[in-house]
């Protein structure tokens, strides 16, 4: 089984590729979309740019994920693979603060910086240029949405534990959607009177949270209103405990920023609690939180070979955990160790498909994938930034 399995993943990888595969294609397993024999081809350069970051998810928290469902990955599924190299300004072993601004923004700063440079000057991010593009963007976290990777594309703050700054800065943009944990940074602060979700309201937003309704009714969000859903007051709970909103967001979302704007969108989606599992060194909590990123990321991918002018990339901020599958695993059956509570600096993967793909194979910095994205969306072209920046 395990071989038909493998055969039929690489008929789906060719496929999707867009190489010429001799006769028909009679495979069509049910839990992953094809691009078939008579599909169209991909659009010239992307209109829609979806970044999904699984947080802390390296090579073998990938493996440990295919290893444990039976030899198969949605990774399978990308045509083309690449890898960065994920240090930040301060130290080889990056935070998450600093991982995110090196996608947002193209530039390697300080380990706890949100959407800033190593000399605290804010940077532009790739979320704000394309609002000031005039596409549609989106956020959406399985952390409080105010953490460190989701603040990073919209937020400027020196430290990425100033929540409630995160928050406001949030109010500083027109962001189409956002859906993630930390209500309680908008509409119960310490540090001042605001009721950010009220100003949301007043710009025109919809606001619902998990108390009065859940993600799961959605069938559709809207377009003719920003949207935003809490997930939770702070931290959502784990995939295990029942949490599920990830993929379902990866279904809806995309659609709705797709009629957002004419001209496309950017959308972020983080699988934020890999992360968390991987510092608690717990291989079971660990794999439905790959599980429920690798959901989110099929159904981005089922988007995207429908739409046809969407660029999907997925990646990693950094490795968490020095996870190793150790001697004595066995098919879904894994004996997996970890060898530090913290992050490590093994190079971490990038997976691409849709319109300007092929340009994120190699070995690159993180800060490239910032450049990688602009350029396919036909941005000017700009200087590329140091590559030394260790000190
Ligand atoms: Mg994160
Ligand atoms: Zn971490």
């Amino acid at each position: 089984m395990i071989v038909v399995r493998f055969l039929k993943r690489m008929a789906i990888g060719l496929a999707i590729g867009g190489i010429l595969w001799g006769g028909a294609m009679t495979c069509n397993p049910s839990d992953l979309p094809r691009a078939g024999a008579s599909a169209h081809s991909w659009a010239k350069e992307p209109k829609n740019i979806i970044l999904l970051i699984g947080d802390g998810m390296g090579l073998a928290q990938i493996s440990a994920s295919l290893y444990s469902s039976d030899n198969r990955s949605v990774f399978e599924s990308f045509p083309v693979i690449g890898f960065h190299k994920s240090f930040s300004a301060s130290d080889l072993i990056t935070d998450s603060a600093a991982g995110a601004t090196a996608f947002a923004c193209g530039i390697k700063t300080y380990n706890n910086a949100i959407g800033l440079s190593a000399d605290t000057l804010p940077c532009y991010t790739i979320l704000e240029e394309a609002e000031e593009h005039g596409l549609a963007t989106g956020l959406v976290a399985t952390s409080s949405i105010t953490h460190a990777t989701p603040a990073a594309f919209i937020a400027h703050q020196p430290f990425r534990t100033m929540y409630e700054d995160i928050a406001a800065d949030f109010l500083q943009t027109e962001i189409d959607l956002f859906i993630g944990g930390g209500k309680k940074y908008f509409d119960r602060r310490q540090s001042d009177e605001r009721d950010l979700i009220a100003e949301l309201r007043s710009k025109g937003y919809t606001v619902n949270d998990y108390f009065y309704s859940d993600l799961s009714l959605y069938s559709k969000f809207d377009p003719s209103k920003n949207f935003v859903f809490f997930t939770s007051d702070d931290k959502p709970v784990l995939a295990m405990q029942g949490r599920n909103y990830l993929p379902l967001a990866a279904k809806l979302a995309p659609p709705f920023l797709r009629e957002r704007s004419k001209k496309g969108f950017f959308l972020m989606m983080e699988g934020s609690q890999i992360d968390w599992q991987c510092h608690a060194n717990n291989g079971y909590s660990l794999l439905p939180e790959m599980k429920d990123f690798e959901d989110a990321v099929a159904n981005v991918l089922r988007f995207a070979l429908e739409d046809r002018e969407t660029l999907v990339i997925v990646t990693a901020d950094h490795e968490t955990g020095g996870l190793a599958i150790n001697p004595g695993s066995k098919l879904n059956k894994l004996d997996l160790a970890f060898t530090t509570n913290g992050h490590t600096a093994a190079l971490i993967p990038v997976f691409a498909l849709g319109p300007g793909a092929e340009a994120f194979s190699g070995i690159y910095e993180n800060t490239a994938l910032y450049r990688k994205m602009r350029e396919a969306f036909g941005w000017a072209t700009i200087a590329a930034p140091p590559t030394t920046g260790m000190n």
